[in-house]
């Protein structure tokens, strides 16, 4: 299936089974905004409990923390977000399109790097076991120069961001003779910076407000709490603030569903460490959150490591975690090292010290900090486009049908079993109640008697549930059920009273965690 046929179908599919609606849709959406359905707010939940239990629960030095979306408008000054959370805009004059121009550049560059690539298949398939990828890479004329353009441009857009020089973005776009990938047209704006906050007015009477921002990351909440967390719960370093929760940004363009949101939740973790030990704990982060990643879906070959070109106003180095999403790759997640820059700026604008004494050096110093920032939304939009199949499977008849499911890991599933009475007389219905009523405190479980068995397994596919129970006549005679298993669309027959254990471990979250 084609990427973009698939994204289009994840979209449609989210709608039609109650994950996610466009927000208040019946007045034609807002742009880049959407709301978490039926099924849509369980998955949520469950993907941050995971988080939450992985970071919080499973590690003694990190603590949990909810800031408040407000914060004191100094905040962002002190955090540089007021002079430097900036995007590169440009418009095209015949489309009245808007684009972020470091990315119009980003992708241009992806695809020379993907033409390079291209050279290298077809030399391996031309010269077979005797190919040497290396000497392929240095010495074939085509490669070496796609690879010269590559480097040039490169150059010049990571030093043109760094000092942030609009005329050499706009200069670049034009050179690379770069187009309006929905009209063609290659008539473009001026490149003009665009803050990325949110301003709104707190207070009741008009002349009375101050302006505050509405947080465009959850990072700042654990700062500004950085020694009352430290003091009241008795941390000593290294240890970790965990947070998630709503931000918000003012994002130039937002056509990519859940992808990229104005309104959107993030799962932060910032672990403080002493002075000089920062690059020891970024490595070990990264590699601790790639493995997380990586046990929850089918497919971890679609992850890679990305190193930032450009990197934000607060970091010394930083790496994304990315996802080859059906629209390609893509960050999920980001490991920053933040270095001491946001505790130091919060002591200058606050005037309040932010130094933490350590009890082994006898010393006050102000930590270094390695973040770990991973958007929720992100990460669902991701089990989804892991998870989506259109596959055959056998009908009720034994024929052979069409049927999308959710291959979603059993923890994370929205509803983790469905309760099916065969017909809806014999005293079926009534033995299907009561299962629900046994296992509906262990479990989240659905009932459903309406239509053929075969459209009520497509239903539960649909939305992911791994297991189905079928009670049927037999089930009058000897108290058993089919237990139907989503992926292998297997059924084994097994007494009621086993449903709970049999279910309890393949859904408990102690089996994802005790992977990582
Ligand atoms: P991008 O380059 O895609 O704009 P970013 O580098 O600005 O992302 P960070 O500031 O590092 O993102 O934020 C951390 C995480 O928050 C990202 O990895 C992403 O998962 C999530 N995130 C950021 N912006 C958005 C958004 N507009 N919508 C949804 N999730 C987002």
């Amino acid at each position: 299936m084609a990427q973009e046929d698939l994204f289009r179908k994840l979209i449609a599919h989210s709608k039609e089974y109650g994950f996610i609606f466009p927000s208040s849709e019946i007045y034609d959406g807002l742009g880049a905004v959407y709301d978490y359905g039926p099924y849509g707010v369980e998955l949520k939940n469950k993907i941050r409990k995971y988080w939450w239990d992985a970071m919080v629960t499973m590690h003694e030095n990190i603590v949990g923390l909810d800031a408040a979306i407000f914060m004191h408008p100094d905040v962002w000054k002190a955090s540089g977000h007021v002079t430097a959370f900036n995007d590169p805009l440009i418009d095209n004059r015949d489309s009245k399109k808007r684009y972020r121009a470091d990315s119009l550049i980003e992708e241009y560059l992806e695809k020379l790097s993907a033409k390079i690539d291209k050279e290298v298949e077809k030399g391996r398939k031309r010269f077979g076991e005797a190919f040497d990828e290396k000497m392929f890479r240095e010495t074939n004329p085509r490669v070496l120069a796609q690879r010269e353009k590559f480097d040039e441009i490169h150059l010049r857009y990571v030093q043109a961001a760094e000092k942030e020089d609009l005329k050499e973005l706009r200069q670049i776009i034009l050179d690379c003779e770069i187009a309006d990938p929905v009209s063609g047209s290659r008539n473009w704006t001026e490149v003009r910076k665009f803050n990325l906050m949110f301003e709104t007015r707190l207070g009741s009477v008009s002349e009375d407000a101050s302006s505050i921002y509405l947080r465009p990351e959850t990072a700042q909440g654990i700062f500004v709490n950085f020694l009352n967390v430290q003091k009241s719960a008795r941390m000593k370093i290294p240890f970790g603030i965990a947070q998630s929760g709503k931000a918000f940004r003012n994002e130039i363009v937002a056509r990519q569903f859940i992808f990229r949101m104005r309104e959107f939740e993030q799962m932060e973790m910032q672990f403080f460490v002493r002075p000089g030990d920062e690059m020891h704990w970024y490595n070990i982060w990264k590699e601790r959150r790639m493995k997380w990643h990586r046990n929850i879906v089918n497919h971890p070959e679609r992850f890679r490591f990305h190193e930032h070109d450009k990197l934000a106003h607060y970091a010394n180095a930083a790496f994304d975690i990315e996802y080859e999403f059906p629209i390609g790759f893509k960050e999920v997640e980001g490991i920053h090292s933040r270095t001491d820059f946001d505790l130091t700026r919060h002591q200058e604008y606050s005037g309040k010290k932010l130094q933490y004494f350590d009890t082994e050096s006898r010393e006050s110093y102000v930590p270094y900090v390695v973040e770990t920032s991973i958007g929720l939304d992100r990460t669902f939009l991701l089990i989804l486009s892991d998870a989506y199949a259109e596959e055959k499977a056998p009908s009720a008849e034994g024929e052979m049908e069409d049927r999308t499911v959710l291959k979603i890991h059993p923890v994370l599933a929205p509803v983790k079993l469905a309760v099916l009475p065969l017909v809806r007389k014999d005293g079926l219905p009534e033995i299907a109640r009561k299962i629900m009523d046994r296992v509906r405190f262990d479990f989240n479980c659905q009932y459903d008697e309406k239509d053929s068995i075969g459209r009520r397994y497509r239903r539960q596919d649909a939305i992911g549930t791994p297991f189905c129970v079928t009670v049927d006549h037999q089930t009058t005679v000897d108290q058993t059920v089919t237990l139907r298993d989503r992926d292998t669309m297997q059924q084994d027959r097994i007494p009621i009273e086993r449903i709970r254990e049999l279910l309890a471990e393949k859904i408990s979250f102690r089996t994802l965690l005790e992977r990582i």
